[in-house]
């Protein structure tokens, strides 16, 4: 049993999330702490909706709303559609808080005391009509990388590269257009060329790490540079220095504080349990954490910050950078085991876009469809180690052939012809050959399906699970038990039903940390009670320090089944059959290319 820590990307509060967002992070980190707590491991999954930054600072202005109001909105709506998915977060809180607040300072101040956060001259931008400090945000022009005219200070939305305001090709004010003039002003950059040593010898020791990422994230270690954590923006975590933490007009760069998320949630998480302390079961590198693993789940897209940026900043903090230190007072922090990142989902062989309406949102689908066939799709089918495109005649053709014509029909016919015939598990006679080879078949799933699910190989091991329900169906037809209906004959039809029950029972097992919603059903069809897959529930709380009350998801997972085959006993009452699976008309692939092309 180890205490294993699930650190999932924190999806942005500037909008709903869409199916591609949930297939890199989402599902496949909920597969994983499904399995692993099945496997008796203590799971901790947590993330949050990330509040912080120029975007959201921009919507909310062009929304004419405060950015706490805009991130309000759209946390709720994300917690909203993550619980649809079934997606078991222990937490799933915000950055908004006051306790990540406060934990973010603590990191900030802990590096700061280390001598690994520096201060820096750099150009800031101010009006020269008014005297005043111009936000990056509201700095545009031309960008010196692609020429795209629109560029903002702090970013260009066109090539998606980091800019700073000076940066740019005749600079303006988008307030009044007038050409902003460049002062010296003071900013916190982390130094991470003090962190190359310790990178280097914490990369050479992963083992397991999907190859591409383990090659792009030493390449990185060749020109790291001191990296800005402080920014001219008014929304996010105040600086806590003195002479700083007053100023309204510096904050901490949104993506310094999101990544500390990871540890702000399970510190909340273990202010709410009621034992203060108990996060240190994960973390804590040299007490009682130090032999906890931590596994962190993002899109590619997001390497950097997990594999580089997020490490240096736990060995700063706990003095182990290139230049030493003491520990600050959470201790010294367990850096990632392993960071299992995704490629890219694209839809019908186009990027995900918002603007450009080529996107289905998570909301929208799991309106009309359920939350298990997408779960279902994007483990078969998702961008596990390869890009990847989602069409929809794609998920109808897996949800009809796969789901509904494979596992659907092989749970329904034998419990049909079970309930049918003798209305509940019929006794098992002597077995034969090939029932004692069917079952060995599912046996061993537990071993195989297991380990490749505990290897980050989704596609494989719901492959594995389906090819066993695939050997169930053969069984099936070969055995032909509804020939057996004479009074001589039906114990062995009896025999044939129990093996095959049994045996959707271990691929119900088998299947459920990938359709948590189905496998529940399923139980409940043969005649199971309980709980089988636990699911999260959305709980307002308050905040812990005083700030607003909010959403959270949460729950109590330690009641499901485990990760074993568990013996069926004859004489249980069979439940009233019914589908599991809703078979898709052919005609909603036009229906959904509409909507796309509209
Ligand atoms: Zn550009």
């Amino acid at each position: 049993m180890s205490h294993v820590l699930a650190a999932v990307a924190w999806p942005y509060a500037n909008g709903p999330r869409h199916i591609g967002h949930v297939s890199g992070f989402g599902v496949p980190s909920d597969v994983f702490s499904r399995y692993m707590r099945m496997a008796g491991h203590d799971v901790l999954m947590v993330s949050g909706t990330d509040e912080h930054g120029t975007p959201i600072q921009v919507q909310a202005d062009a929304d004419g709303v405060t950015p706490r109001e805009l991130a309000d909105r759209y946390n709720r709506v994300i917690v909203e559609d993550l619980h649809g998915l079934g997606l078991s977060y222990d937490l799933f809180t915000r950055t908004t808080t006051r306790n990540h607040y406060a934990v973010v300072q603590e990191l900030f101040e802990g590096l700061y005391r280390n001598g690994y956060i520096v201060a820096k001259t750099t150009l800031g931008a101010k009006s020269p009509s008014t005297g005043r400090t111009l936000p990056d945000r509201y700095i545009e022009g031309t960008c010196p990388i692609c020429g795209y005219d629109s560029a903002r200070g702090d970013q260009c939305d066109n090539c998606g590269n980091q800019l700073d305001p000076e940066q740019l090709i005749n600079p303006r004010s988008k307030i009044n257009g007038e050409t902003p003039e460049f002062v010296e002003t003071e900013h916190f950059f982390l130094d991470l060329p003090a962190f190359a040593g310790a990178l280097a010898t914490w990369l050479d020791t992963r083992e397991g790490w999907r190859p591409n990422v383990l090659k792009f994230s030493r390449n990185l270690l060749d020109d790291l540079q001191p990296r800005a954590i402080t920014r001219d923006l008014e929304w996010g975590v105040p600086i806590p220095l003195d002479g700083w933490r007053d100023r309204a007009d510096k904050r901490i760069y949104v993506w310094f504080d999101a990544v500390i998320g990871y540890l702000s949630a399970s510190i909340e998480w273990a202010r709410r349990s009621g034992d203060p302390d108990a996060w240190k079961k994960w973390w804590s590198a040299d007490g009682q954490g130090k032999d906890a693993l931590g596994y962190y789940f993002m899109g590619k897209d997001n390497i950097v910050f997990h594999s580089v940026i997020w490490p240096g900043l736990l060995l700063g903090y706990s003095g182990a950078g290139d230049s030493g230190g003491e520990p600050g007072d959470l201790g010294a922090l367990n850096l990632p085991t392993e960071v299992v990142s995704s490629e890219y989902l694209t839809m019908e062989g186009r990027k995900f876009s918002s603007s450009r309406k080529v996107v289905i949102y998570v909301r929208d689908f799991l309106e009309r469809y359920d939350a298990d066939a997408l779960r279902y799709f994007i483990a078969a089918a998702g961008p596990e180690s390869n890009d990847t495109d989602f069409t929809w005649a794609e998920f109808v053709r897996r949800n009809n052939d796969e789901l509904v014509a494979g596992w659907g029909n092989l749970v329904n016919r034998s419990i049909s012809m079970a309930a049918k015939n003798f209305g509940a598990i019929p006794p098992a006679g002597e077995l034969t050959a090939e029932d004692e080879a069917l079952l060995a078949v599912a046996r061993e799933g537990f071993t195989t399906v297991g380990e490749l699910i505990g290897k980050h190989r989704q596609k494989a091991a719901i492959g594995e699970a389906m090819r066993i329900v695939g050997e169930a169906n053969k069984y099936l037809s070969d055995q032909a038990p509804w020939k057996l209906k004479d009074e001589a004959s039906k114990p062995r039809m009896g025999t044939i039903l129990h093996v095959a029950l049994q045996v959707v029972s271990d691929a119900n097992t088998l299947l459920s940390p990938f359709l948590p919603h189905s496998a529940q059903k399923v139980h409940e069809l043969l005649g199971g009670t309980g709980v089988h897959s636990p699911m999260p529930s959305i709980v307002e709380v308050d905040d812990l320090d005083g700030g607003p009350s909010y959403p959270v998801l949460t729950g109590d997972y330690t009641v499901g089944v485990s990760w074993r085959s568990v013996p069926l006993v004859a004489g249980t009452a069979l439940a009233a059959p019914k589908p599991v699976f809703r078979k898709l008309d052919p005609s909603v692939v036009d229906e959904e290319l509409a909507r796309l092309a509209g």
